[in-house]
């Protein structure tokens, strides 16, 4: 079976360690390939993303480093594409969708800036009703093929990413289940995998995988192509737990990459 880790992030962006590093541990592990997904650039929060002049210089450090680790590990210039971001699908070998943001007005509220953000964003955009913001985070979500010709459906229920602990969103509630149920009949046409993303648990925010098990349940029963990724940050959280979770993905890794090729021609 093929070792590879498809959502990776480095200095680029909000990572820790440099392309180079990541490679070097990706070898090290002996992974057979190393796909990476810096955050698209969005004008209107420049914290966490790659920088325009950023984006240019991380897909040259890519160039170069296929060149220098060729034979080693295949490497992917991928991007982690913001809904809000307006980015070339052909640029790059694949994209990875994902929705950051709710568009309130005139402005962008983070759903994963933090727990303290995500909660006065409920009350100041949407009256302190959780499940009016996680109905408008699923109608987003449910359009992001479609918007950015992404590759892969990331991190599909990003909207309950602090709600282990103290929850603040009732997940069992008919209004958030009909919400996320029409996200994904209408993702599932498009026939685009989405990931089982072990990053929360890498980092400490989770100790289950996105999306959750009922939604990965209701995928799987209808189709749904499901691949672990590790959002990784760091290099020695590349693959974090993937033979723990194993038992989740409903595609190999190898069919997913496969995939890419198909989508550009
Ligand atoms: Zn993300
Ligand atoms: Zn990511």
């Amino acid at each position: 079976m093929m070792k590879a880790d498809l959502h990776v992030h480095s200095r680029f962006c909000d990572g820790k360690n440099t392309p180079e590093e990541m490679v070097l541990s990706a070898i090290e592990k002996g992974m057979d390939c190393i796909g990476f997904t810096g955050h698209s650039y969005t004008p209107f929060e420049t914290e966490y993303c790659m920088s325009p002049e950023g984006t240019v210089r991380y897909r040259a450090e890519l160039d170069r480093l296929r060149e220098k680790y060729a034979g080693q590990i295949r490497i992917l210039t991928g991007i982690e594409e913001d809904y809000y971001s307006g980015d070339d699908p052909l640029d790059y070998d694949y994209m990875i969708g994902s929705v950051h943001y709710l568009k309130c007005g005139d402005h962008y509220m983070p759903v994963d800036g933090g727990r303290e953000l995500l909660i006065q964003g409920i009350r100041d955009y949407f009256h302190g009703d959780a499940l009016a913001m996680a109905e408008k985070f699923y109608e987003t979500a449910a359009d992001v093929v479609r918007k950015t010709g992404c590759d892969v459906i990331g991190h599909f229920d990003l909207v309950t990413i602090f709600n282990e602990e103290e929850p603040y969103l009732d997940t069992g509630d008919p209004r958030y289940r009909a919400a996320w149920m029409k996200a994904a009949d209408t993702l599932l046409q498009t026939g685009r995998p989405f990931e089982v993303n072990l990053g929360a648990i890498a980092r400490g925010y989770r100790k289950n995988p996105y999306p959750s098990c009922e939604i990965r349940e209701y995928l799987s029963a209808r189709g749904g192509k499901l691949f672990l990724t590790g959002d990784s940050h760091r290099a020695d959280t590349l693959m974090y737990r993937f033979e723990d979770y194993r038992s989740l993905e409903t595609v190999d890794v190898e069919t997913v990459i496969r995939g890419f090729a198909r989508n550009r021609h």
